[in-house]
Formats: C-alpha cells, structure tokens, sequence
C-alpha cells in the first residue's frame, strides 16, 4: 500500500489509542428501533484490517514470517470483533455463547463469555442472514484453526499458504462491512469506514496481484513440464499445484515418495495423500471404497482437481491415472473407466476372456 493512503486511511478513523473503547456495550441504542451501532468496534476491526494489510503487502518489501504471524493474528482479531458488531445489531443477546443466559449487565460490564467465531458464523448465516460462502466459511474456520496453532506453537504452517487464505478472508471482510455494518453506522462514521475500505480494497488487490503473478510462474513451469496430468489441489493452500511424485527440495530423512506444492512448498507422503485427503474433505476415512479401473489398488480419490481437467475427476495416488467417469464392470464388478473403454462396461480381463 502507498504510505499516504495509509496515514489517510488512520486519520479517517479518527484515532485515539487502538483498542480504545468508548463504551463497553457498542450500541447506541438497545431501545426499541433500529439499532445504531458504537463506532469504536468497527473502528477497532478496520485498525486491524489495516494491519492486515500492512504485513501481507510485498509492493514494498518481502513477506516474513514474522509478517504472516502477526496478519493472521490480527485478521482473526478483526473477524471477531466485526463479526460481533454484526450480531450485536440484530440482538445484543447473540453475542453470548449462550443467549438464554445473557444479562444486560454482564454486556454493559463486558464480562460476559462471548460466542465463539465458529458460532459466530452459524449464527450470522441463520439468524442474521449473512450469506457466507461453503468456501467462504471454510477459510474462516481454517484461519481460526491457525491462529489457534499460532498461538501455542508459532508459525508452524507454510507462510505462502497462510498467505493466499488471508486473502481470501480479508476480501470477505472488506465486503461484509461494507454490506452488512455500514447501514448501521452514523453518517460521518460512515463515511470514515468508506475511506479506510477504499485503502483496504488497494491493498488487497497488491496481495492479489503478487499471488497472481506466482500462479501465472507457476502454471507456466508446470505446463512447460508436461506434469499438469498430475498436478491436483493443495490440500494447504488450494491451489492447483500439488505436483504428485515430485520430491520436496528439502527431503525428509527416510526416504518416501512425495506430492510437493509448488506453490506453497507444503509436502505429503504419497502412502498418506489418499486418507489426508478424504479427511481433507470430511470424509470418513473407512468410506474409502472405490478402486481404480486402471491399476485396481483402493486409492482413488473422487472429485479431485487436477490442473489438466477442466472438471473435478477420478484421480489414483497409486497409480496417478485420471478416471473421468466409473462403473463396475457388468461381470466381474470391478470397476471401469466407461469414459476411456470402448466397450459396454466390461473391464479388459473380462472383454478378452
Ligand atoms: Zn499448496
Ligand atoms: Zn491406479
Ligand atoms: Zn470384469
């Protein structure tokens, strides 16, 4: 981010201390009526936000670690207390882990045990409305997970994967104040946060475009090679550039065959890939039934991305063979590629028997 737009942007909110606090409850009103919200919590969210910003964006300079740590730390931040604002305008009972219990006093006194993020999505997406993404929703549930990490063990995930879900996060924010808080801000509060969001926008899209420039790198590596066949989604950082086979630079003692991302450095051992990545999808790891048409061993992943494919398909960790539509052959029950054989669903040993 340009520094001017920057000092702009923390001049717009008008700042005394972070964190400051005018009034604990964060409403104007609790009366009847449409509730007007306390700009402090949106202010205090927008602080973060760019803080967010400010460690993520490499215009100026690389990110470190250190960067990564503290944008995850302060994008979790932000999501609670914006996310509270929101639950606050609907009911100020909402932002209680249990809204049966809650007392005015113990929201005037904030000593009250507030709802936890992941409740805080639930109860935004039924109650409030808020429409959330499955993706969405994933990215900040995983956010949750890593600053939780972060917390007891430091930076234990790959940066660049921490890096393309914050992102994603911040990209959410920016247009959840927008749609779903302004509305309840004061006229001049408003217009404060519409500045700090037309910085945050420019920021993000720097983030965005240092991504994009990589993914582009990449792809063309990856196509120039000749792997895409078998280059599928990172189950770290999403992107298809999981390269199966493909050792990481750094080898693990004990050998073993790899998948390396090429773009976030994360790496599986291949025996291992098939049940992480059920899990992954939150599947259960006993489900995992299907054996491929092509080398018959039970590790066939469904729905896999794989960067040569235009749809998700079937993709086998054994043998790396592509499998775009099953069926059991109608003899033997084993299964068959229908899409690859010429025949009426019978595998090879049973059509040349
Ligand atoms: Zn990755
Ligand atoms: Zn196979
Ligand atoms: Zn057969």
């Amino acid at each position: 981010m340009v520094d001017s737009e920057l000092v702009h942007a923390v001049a717009a909110l008008g700042w005394g201390a972070p964190g400051q606090r005018s009034r604990p409850t964060a409403l104007r009103s609790l009366g009847p009526g449409s509730p007007q919200l306390d700009f402090p919590p949106v202010r205090n969210g927008l602080d973060y936000l760019i803080s967010v910003v400010e460690h993520l964006d490499e215009t100026e300079s690389e990110v470190e670690p250190r960067d990564v740590k503290y944008a995850v730390l302060h994008l979790q931040a932000a999501v609670e207390v914006l996310f509270k604002a929101r639950l606050l305008a609907k009911h100020w009972t909402l932002v209680f882990t249990h809204p049966g219990e809650a007392t005015r006093k113990a929201l005037d006194e904030a000593t009250l045990s507030s709802v936890s993020p992941d409740k805080a999505i639930t109860r935004l997406r039924n109650i409030v409305g808020v429409q959330i993404s499955a993706k969405e929703e994933q990215a900040l549930r995983k956010l949750t997970e890593t600053r939780n990490k972060l917390q007891h063990f430091g930076v234990t995930d790959n940066a660049r994967a921490v890096e393309a879900r914050a992102g994603e996060v911040l990209d959410f924010l920016i247009r959840f104040i927008d749609a779903e808080l302004q509305t309840y801000l004061e006229p001049e509060d408003r217009e404060a946060t519409e500045v700090v969001l037309k910085a945050l926008r420019e920021g993000l899209g720097n983030i965005n475009a240092y991504v994009e420039k990589r993914m582009n790198r990449i792809a063309g590596e990856l196509r120039e090679e000749g792997v895409e066949r078998i280059t599928i989604e990172c189950l770290a950082c999403e992107q298809v550039t999981l390269v199966v086979g493909e050792a990481p630079p750094m080898r693990p003692a004990g050998g073993g065959t790899f998948a390396t991302c090429r773009f976030c450095a994360s790496f599986f051992e291949l025996d291992d890939l098939p049940i992480t990545w059920l899990l992954h999808r939150g599947q259960n790891g006993d489900s995992y039934k299907l054996t491929c048409p092509w080398c018959h061993e039970g590790k066939l992943g469904n729905d896999v991305r794989v960067r040569s494919e235009p749809e998700p398909v079937y993709f086998c960790f054994a043998c790396f063979r592509i499998s775009k539509e099953i069926a059991p052959c109608h003899r033997c029950r084993r299964t068959v590629d229908v899409s690859a054989e010429d025949s009426a669903q019978l595998c090879h040993p049973c059509r040349d028997a």
